[in-house]
């Protein structure tokens, strides 16, 4: 049987619809984590009986709730519930919208029969005329989802296997090999050269009519971008756009800080506009219509704080913005991604903020039997670190430095120096 993947962002609300005895519940343990909320798990908290409907109001007022914190927190939840009528829809997708994230539905395409079939096994079972309202129900939402506006609808067929990609987890690549791309922050210029240096096919944007996806390398290489897009640099704007084409192109990257504070900035949170964010939301604003400006949300929100990369006889690379330990690797939680962003904090200085020094990442990942580690982040004059395998490859284009590119599994780096001093530490 081949396996469908199916890819969904890390900061969304999945909507399930189908109904009882169609199998989401089950489907939906292929999610991670605490990602699925239950409206079954909700009426048990508060009657002790998964399928009592006495107290539905207050079981779907604590699945809302739930699914809010889970979205507010930055996280992934799964609406595991009929969501039969437009109305359990449309309080999903308001509070999708509050909280500025992607609405996915998965519609399982189970027929009446199976329904029905499936619910007769199970120890508490609903009844049978409620399975059948819920069918009819089901058949008209099924035509209604097409208008409502989510970002994407996928068709869940009982008989067929399927693989959930979590886009902005944790995740393990493969490929022939990788150009990992340090801090570009804006340097437009010097990323278009070190894209044609490294091979990359960069038509597009020479106005030649180019076939297929952005970015092609002849070899199948992948790029990963360690993050810190804009900020800083003279064309932030131009910079978004070549790394929407390149993850568009099967590309990747991982969230940085300038990044993590960017998307916020876009999803309306109070953010203080230092550091060069002002410059990029201001040209964001002359140079961009809504509708780019969301794309550019979607993105950001789409990426993973940590790649693990694979290339066949090679040690694994885990890429994270500012590194990470090897405790962390694979990690997802809140403490794994502010390390990811960050660093670790050594202490404090005497204005109260963390000392986040670099000298502690020396010691990590020792040893052959580790994975070599790669990040940016902080600037450092030279990417190479002796006895030890882990590479700052921020050479601080932005600062009249250089950009720097890590090749996998050569291990060799490939540096464009900046045009200019665009910004002064
Ligand atoms: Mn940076």
């Amino acid at each position: 049987m081949t396996t469908t993947r199916i890819e969904i962002p890390a900061n969304a609300l999945v909507i399930t619809l189908g109904p009882a005895g169609c199998g989401k519940s089950t489907f939906c343990e292929v999610f991670p984590g605490n990602a699925v909320v239950s409206s079954d798990v909700c009426r048990a908290l508060i009657t002790d009986d998964a399928t009592n409907q006495d107290a539905n109001k207050q079981a779907f007022e604590l699945f809302h709730f739930w699914i809010k914190a889970r979205l507010k927190q930055g996280r992934l939840a799964v609406a595991d519930a009929t969501n039969l009528t437009p109305r359990a829809r449309k309080t999903l997708r308001d509070i999708a919208a509050e909280a500025r994230v992607p609405v996915i539905v998965l519609r399982f395409a189970t027929d009446l029969d199976t329904c029905l079939a499936q619910n007769r096994q199970r120890d508490r079972f609903v009844p049978e005329h409620v399975i059948r309202t819920h069918y009819e129900q089901y058949e008209i939402a099924r035509e209604a989802i097409g208008t409502e506006g989510y970002a994407a609808i996928h068709t869940i067929n009982p008989l067929r296997e399927y693989e959930i990609v979590i886009n902005g987890g944790a995740r393990t690549l493969t490929a022939p090999g990788f150009d990992i791309i340090g801090d570009i922050h804006g340097c437009t210029l010097e990323l278009n050269e070190m894209l044609l240096t490294l091979g990359y096919d960069i038509s597009w944007i020479t106005g030649v009519e180019g076939e297929g996806s952005s970015y092609v390398h002849p070899d199948g290489r992948k790029l990963v971008f360690v993050g810190d897009i804009t900020d800083r640099g003279p064309d932030s704007v131009a910079t978004l756009r070549m790394v929407k084409l390149a993850l568009e192109g099967g590309h990747y990257a991982v969230m940085g800080n300038h990044d993590n504070k960017l998307m916020r900035a876009l999803k309306g949170n109070k953010v203080k506009a230092g550091h060069g964010l002002q410059g990029t939301l201001d040209q964001i604003e002359e140079q961009c219509s809504p509708a780019e400006k969301q794309t550019f949300l979607n993105m950001l929100q789409s990426l993973p704080y940590q790649l693990s990369l694979k290339v066949e006889g090679h040690p694994d690379v885990v890429v994270s913005h500012a590194g990470i330990p090897p405790e962390l690797v694979g990690k997802d939680n809140s403490f794994a991604r502010n390390h990811a962003l960050f660093g670790e904090v050594l202490g404090f200085l005497e204005d109260g903020m963390p000392d986040r020094g670099t000298s502690y990442r020396h010691g990590w990942l020792m040893g052959d039997d580790k994975p070599y580690c790669v990040h940016g982040h902080t600037v450092v004059p030279d990417p190479e670190f002796l006895f030890c395998n882990v590479f700052d490859i921020d050479q601080g284009c932005v600062f009249g430095g250089k950009l720097t590119a890590l090749r996998v599994p050569e291990m060799t780096f490939v540096q464009v120096p900046a045009k200019a001093t665009y910004s002064e530490k």
